[in-house]
């Protein structure tokens, strides 16, 4: 493995795209990136950049996402990138007649911005929901505290004053669920999902479409950091609409790790792409890295919402030269995994 250092944040946006860019290229995949997402601190054109690994005749794909939240995908792309030094994976892939698809910072502003969301402060892992629905907001059953939760998300010292009122008073995973499973209230708080479909997942659906429309499965491994034990990784299923047919027909399971959030979120991308893609059958899976202790990481996340220009890169992608190795390895071991169960 070559230096875990090598292309870090420090040198920029541009540098872990180039080399993303490069190393699928020497491997021969196909390179194409999204219209610009806006400009960097360095003034850089901020672009989704894909890496298609195509076998004629394949009718099953394993997409590995990173950057769906922004800052997060500093180790996603690094973990790309190591897998892509590494071209036993796209032989397996092509004998075993599986296409295999990068999708490099899905929120390439918030990667280069090193921050969560997109630019219009949308959390695009609660952005899923089906907008067009006059009905989907009333699914979910909401008190009082809970808007009165939300609207304080952008203001900590009045969120802290709420968020400890409730401790005691209602169940600790409900708290957890209305401050993180995703906010439809307040566009200017955290964990904000939005009010329409945001034009990142509209572009990923528009590029990984010539790869995936009518064929058959879709396998998704989707890399975040900042939940669970410092270095730690947890492997879970993202939600799927009822009908998703791999729910009847999944062969062999992976098994989830044995730990899992305290809260599911609501508007998951996952529920976005099986609704585009009717016809296939989905497994989406989060892998999920820890990093600081959940207060922490809610604390930064109040400070660099109401800075909005703070970053928090540190939070998301820790200094700490132990948890980029052993992130990367368990990053990589997910990645061979899933694919071997493909092949399997
Ligand atoms: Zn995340």
């Amino acid at each position: 493995m070559k230096d875990l250092q090598a292309s870090s944040p420090s040198e920029g946006f541009m540098s872990a795209k180039n080399e993303f860019c490069k190393m699928a290229l020497a491997l021969g995949g196909e390179l194409t990136q999204s219209s610009s997402f806006g400009k960097g601190p360095n003034g850089e054109d901020l672009t989704q950049d894909f890496a298609f690994f195509r076998t004629p005749g394949a009718t099953r794909t394993f997409m590995h996402f990173s950057g769906v939240h922004g800052v997060e995908g500093w180790l996603g792309s690094h973990i790309q990138r190591q897998i892509l030094q590494q071209s036993e994976w796209v032989a397996k892939a092509k004998t075993a007649g599986v296409n295999l698809i990068f999708v490099h910072a899905f929120n390439p502003y918030g990667m280069a911005w090193q921050r969560r969301v997109n630019s219009a402060n949308v959390d695009l892992n609660r952005n899923g929901l089906d907008f067009s629905d006059p009905l989907v907001m009333t699914r979910f059953a909401v008190q009082p505290w809970q808007v009165g939760l939300w609207e304080s998300m952008h203001t900590p010292a009045l969120f802290w004053k709420k968020a400890l009122s409730q401790l005691g008073k209602v169940p600790f995973g409900l708290l957890a669920q209305t401050i993180a499973g995703g906010q439809f209230h307040n566009p200017r708080g955290i964990f904000f999902g939005g009010f329409s479909t945001q034009a990142e997942l509209q572009s990923v659906a528009r590029q990984i479409q010539k790869v995936i429309a009518g064929k058959k499965e879709v396998v998704v491994l989707d890399v975040h950091t900042g939940l669970g034990k410092f270095g730690q990784e947890m492997f879970f299923r993202a939600a799927l609409p009822d009908r998703n047919p791999a729910d009847q027909n999944r062969k062999a399971e992976l098994p989830a790790s044995s730990q899992e959030p305290h809260y599911s979120a609501r508007g998951e991308l996952s529920l976005y792409f099986a609704r585009e893609f009717p016809e296939l059958e989905w497994s989406y899976w989060i892998q999920e890295f820890g990093t600081w202790p959940a207060p922490y990481v809610l604390y930064r996340l109040l400070k660099d919402n109401q800075h909005s220009n703070l970053g928090s890169l540190s939070t998301f992608f820790p200094k700490s030269q132990w948890w980029l190795e052993n992130t990367t390895k368990q990053g990589l071991a997910r990645f061979a995994t899933v694919l071997e169960q493909m092949i399997a």
